[in-house]
């Protein structure tokens, strides 16, 4: 595989039952890309994140992250490697503070295991980290607020925080946006700008305007196939793409 490409699936395939959700998909991610996929409902997105990060299992075809056949891995040994999926892996805990959800996540990275009941004196020393990445996603003025008084959107930047803290080298982002009125998607789209320095990331978005700012590179899936690959301007034009959401 060549260096530049982080991510490929080759004939990724998901039966359910008689039905093929995901049916022979090739894809490739290059290294340090913001890819998006894009497809009308029912096109065999989430299944595919669903193969990616192991939560199923394929009926068919091979993933390679980094050269290395991830296909039979354990989700955990997945994000020990560096792809990560955000917004469903890493929880947050809703009456516990921003800093203390952060801190957590960075526990978790280490290898520690989740106590509660640890004196806030032995957290300290993560402390600093913690704060340096809420700063990072814009939410230094909420630190010691419980997650549940976040507005929908700063939650979904405590998220990102939380994936963060794991240091991935990948990150899957299934729905950014969603339900979302625009200041947060607004804040959203330049916070995944930001992360995105030095990481490769893969998106499953609806809104497509964000997709077109965002993403260097577009697949679209429609009846669990690639039905059309490149960047926005190629994509949106595709007559076949047109077809495909006009008919779903
Ligand atoms: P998208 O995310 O693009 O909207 P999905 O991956 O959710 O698409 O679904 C693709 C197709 O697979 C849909 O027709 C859906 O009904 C079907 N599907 C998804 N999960 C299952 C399942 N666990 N069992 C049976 N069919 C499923």
């Amino acid at each position: 595989m060549p260096e530049d490409i982080i991510l490929s699936t080759s004939g990724l395939t998901k039966d359910f039952g008689g039905f093929t959700a995901v049916n022979g998909v090739d894809l490739k991610v290059k290294r340090g890309s913001i890819h998006a996929l894009i497809g009308p409902n029912g096109a065999g997105k989430t299944t595919f994140f669903n193969l990616l990060t192991k939560f199923l299992a394929p009926s068919k075809g091979a993933i390679v992250y980094n050269g290395r056949d991830i296909t039979r891995e354990k989700p955990a040994e997945i994000a020990r490697l560096g792809l990560v999926r955000s917004f469903q892996i890493s929880a947050v805990f809703p009456q516990l503070s921003v800093l203390t959800n952060v801190r957590i996540a960075l526990q978790r990275k280490r290898g520690d295991s989740f106590d509660f009941w640890r004196s806030e004196a032995a957290l300290k020393p993560l402390d600093e980290e913690a704060r340096r990445l809420v700063e990072a996603v814009g939410l230094s003025a909420f630190v010691e607020l419980p997650a549940v008084e976040l507005s929908y959107g700063r939650k979904r930047a405590l998220e990102i925080a939380t994936t963060l803290a794991l240091d991935p080298e990948m990150m899957l982002l299934d729905e950014p946006m969603a339900g979302m009125g625009r200041e947060d998607v607004e804040r959203i789209e330049a916070l995944i700008r930001k992360v995105s320095v030095n990481r490769t990331i893969l998106m499953v978005e609806h809104n497509l305007s964000v997709v077109a700012s965002l993403s260097d590179r577009i697949t679209v899936l429609a009846r669990g196939q690639v039905l059309a690959e490149g960047d926005y301007a190629s994509v949106s034009k595709d007559a076949r793409v047109i077809e495909a959401y006009i008919g779903s």
